[in-house]
């Protein structure tokens, strides 16, 4: 069952993110595959930022539009912030070693999965964002596993 909530404020959407983190590490889950879709401007690298925020990291969080992939590491996971905008065709997917990532003590986060084609293994979960007038957004999520509904649930505890 998709869930659909409105987020008011940029807070709203790192604290959604924040939440998120909160219940993988409630289960002591540290493998997840996250696809964060949604228009530029959505809010993806806002939920993102309250994400890494949620497993301890402080500083700052850039978009790694440029970079394509930042890595953070925590003592049980590392997270890989990944966005796939730039990527002009989905073979440039398998350059970069997206396929071979993913695997215990891994969590991904992706924007932009759609630009890979089939190249990525499919998530767990999809966090789906929209713009709903000047200062709001739309936030959905979709678990597609049996560990991203079970994060979900928790997350709704
Ligand atoms: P994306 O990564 O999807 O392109 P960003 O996370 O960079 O989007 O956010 C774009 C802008 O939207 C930022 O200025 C951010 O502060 C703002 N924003 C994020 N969430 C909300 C929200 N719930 N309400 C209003 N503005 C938001
Ligand atoms: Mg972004």
């Amino acid at each position: 069952m998709p869930e659909f909530h409105r987020l008011d404020s940029p807070e709203a959407t790192v604290a959604a993110g924040q939440a998120l983190a909160a219940a993988m590490r409630a289960l002591e889950i540290n493998q997840l595959i996250i696809f964060l879709v949604g228009d530029l401007g959505a809010g993806k690298t806002t939920f993102a930022r309250g994400f890494l925020h949620g497993w301890g990291h402080s500083g700052r969080v850039p978009s790694p539009t440029y970079t394509i992939i930042e890595p953070y590491e925590f003592d049980s996971v590392e997270v890989y912030h990944i966005d796939l905008y730039r990527l002009t065709d989905p073979g440039e997917t398998d350059d970069l070693g997206l396929a071979e990532l993913p695997g215990p003590g891994v969590v991904m986060l992706v924007e932009w999965p759609e630009r890979a084609g089939d190249r990525l293994p499919g998530p767990d979960l999809t966090v789906a964002l929209q713009v709903a007038g000047d200062d709001r957004r739309d936030i959905e999520y979709r678990a597609s596993s049996a560990t991203g509904k079970r994060v979900l649930a928790q997350k709704n505890m």
